[in-house]
């Protein structure tokens, strides 16, 4: 049988310790032997990064806005144990935050369903799919711890020197406060990165704040959101027979435990970080969630959304057998390959992402699974593989189909 050609290099970011591991025995069994694998790789191991001083980060992400898809490994994000772990110049910042600079990206993550691993929430049937603005908010606050009584104002003082002035708070004695920010410009990407997502997907799209306790600050997501929405996006999304909703945000949580799933919950970056946590655990595991970082100009970056897998790796190297579990890995590729195969006009391409995909869920679903999974599923009779035995369970399914 022929290999299926590739037109456009995708932009390969390696990574680092467990997830590099299954990076290469994913590509050696279920990629090489059927796809002429053409990409553009980048090496973001950290002994890599920490050769070039980080600039192949950087060089990769200049490579995802030039191809616009990569597919990237988990990375270390280094802390002081890395430091000396691998004796580092620097302590690099986190490759996934500074892609994500790059690309002024929104990232989506969402579950893989498989049957035999319920989501907790029983009603969920589809997917939800979490996008979380990125940027701003309590994330970047400022805070004072109010020794005692006294005013506090809100400033902001124009360029021109004008200045616009509110009272906080009239202290009586000790307290707290706290100023945050948001930029249209960063609100603005984190819309359309829904938008465009939305449509891409063919899911409904919810956002939600306190638009009615902050009249000004959530207003002006709500705002930013609908004034886009109507400009840009409502004819495109009644064409593709999906909806844009908003809501508050207590009203949304409520509705998304009653909801079905099949659709886009895009959140405020407080809201995202903890719903993301809330959202993946209910579904089960987060070896089996998927992330990609959308940015606005539509350029896409494939990963899983766990990390390296330290514990296991360092199993590895101890030469005892692991079981670690590649789903959401390979589900970056079969990501990244059909989006590519979306942009060249390759139907082969956006073939075998959807047949490697079924094949990866039908071989758990038959009960062949790694460690992680075998100890939440509903299924009996389950036989637990190896990492390698795994991945070579998928390639014997795909065979078969
Ligand atoms: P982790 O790699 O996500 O693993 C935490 C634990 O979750 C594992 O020890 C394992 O539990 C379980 N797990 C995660 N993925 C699994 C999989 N595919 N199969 C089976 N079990 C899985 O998080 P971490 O250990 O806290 O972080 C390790 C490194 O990853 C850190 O250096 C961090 O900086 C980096 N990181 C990178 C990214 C990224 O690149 N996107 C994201 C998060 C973290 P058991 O040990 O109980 O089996
Ligand atoms: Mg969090």
């Amino acid at each position: 049988m022929d290999k299926i050609k590739m037109t456009t290099p995708l932009v390969e970011m390696d990574g680092d310790e467990m997830t590099r591991i299954l990076w290469k025995m994913i590509k050696d069994e279920l990629l090489l032997p059927y796809i002429d694998l053409k990409t553009e790789y980048y090496d973001l191991g950290l002994e890599h990064r920490n050769e070039t001083n980080d600039q192949v980060t950087i060089d990769s992400a200049e490579a995802t806005k030039k191809y616009g898809v990569a597919v990237k490994c988990a990375t270390i994000t280094p802390n002081a144990a890395r430091m000396t772990e691998y004796n580092l110049k620097e302590m690099w910042k986190s490759p996934n935050g500074t892609i994500r600079a790059a690309l002024d990206g929104t990232v989506f993550r969402a579950p893989i369903i498989v049957k035999g691993i319920e989501p907790c929430v029983k009603n969920w049937e589809k997917p939800i799919t979490l996008a979380r603005h990125a940027y701003g908010d309590v994330y970047k606050n400022t805070e004072i711890k109010v020794p005692g009584a006294g005013k506090a104002e809100l400033v902001f003082t124009a360029e021109d020197g004008t200045e616009i002035r509110e009272t906080i708070h009239n202290f009586t004695g000790p307290g707290i406060l706290q100023g945050i920010h948001n930029t249209d410009k960063s609100i603005t990407s984190f819309a359309k990165a829904c938008f465009n997502y939305a449509l891409d997907t063919k899911q409904d799209l919810w956002f939600a704040t306190k638009d009615t306790i902050s009249k000004k600050y959530d207003h002006n997501f709500k705002d930013i959101f609908q004034e886009i929405y109507e400009k840009e996006y409502a004819k495109k999304f009644e064409e593709a027979g999906i909806e844009y909703f908003y809501t508050l945000i207590d009203d949304a949580v409520a509705r998304v435990m009653k909801a079905k799933g099949g659709f886009i919950w895009a959140c405020k970056n407080y809201d995202g970080d903890v719903m993301s946590d809330m959202v993946s655990s209910a579904f089960g595991s987060l070896a089996m969630m998927t992330s990609v970082l959308v940015s606005p100009s539509g350029v896409y970056e494939y990963e899983a959304a766990h990390g390296t897998v330290q514990r296991h790796y360092y199993k590895h190297l101890k030469g005892e057998e692991t079981s670690t579990n590649s789903v959401a890995t390979i589900f970056a590729w079969t990501g990244a390959l059909r989006k590519r195969g979306e942009l060249d006009g390759n139907k082969e391409l956006m073939a075998f992402a959807d047949k490697l995909e079924k094949a990866t869920i039908q071989t758990i679903e038959e009960g062949k699974m790694t460690k992680d999974l075998a100890l939440i599923t509903s299924l009996k009779d389950v036989t637990v593989l190896n990492s390698e035995n795994f991945i070579k369970a998928i390639r014997e399914t795909f065979e078969k189909m």
